[in-house]
C-alpha cells in the first residue's frame, strides 16, 4: 500500500475551502503594486487563491474576496483574464 503524498493546500477565496495549490489558479499582488493572474505560482508578492471552478470565481468577485485577500483593488482586466482562463479551463483539463 502507498502512502499518498503530501500537497499543499490553500484556501479558495469563492467557496472557502483547502484545496491543493494545482487546482487552483494564484491571483498574486506584486511588489511593484500590480495584481496579475499567476499561471505558474512562481511569482513574488502576496497570493490569493481560487478555484479553477466559474462558481468560486463568481462568488469572490461578488464578495470583493481577492480584494480583501490582496488589500488592493482589482483591475477588471484581471477578472476579465481569470473568467477567460476559467472557461478555457473547463473545455481543456488543466496542462500547466
Ligand atoms: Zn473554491
Amino acid at each position: 500500500m502507498q502512502r499518498p503524498k503530501k500537497v499543499p493546500l490553500r484556501k479558495c477565496v469563492g467557496c472557502q475551502q483547502q484545496h491543493a495549490k494545482r487546482e487552483l489558479i494564484r491571483v498574486v499582488h506584486t511588489p511593484d503594486g500590480a495584481v496579475e493572474l499567476d499561471l505558474t505560482g512562481r511569482k513574488n508578492g502576496r497570493g490569493a487563491y481560487v478555484c479553477r471552478k466559474m462558481d468560486c470565481f463568481k462568488l469572490a468577485r461578488k464578495k470583493k474576496s481577492l480584494e480583501r485577500a490582496l488589500k488592493t483593488a482589482i483591475p477588471e482586466s484581471v477578472f476579465d483574464e481569470l473568467e477567460f482562463r476559467l472557461e478555457g479551463a473547463l473545455a481543456a483539463d488543466g496542462q500547466s
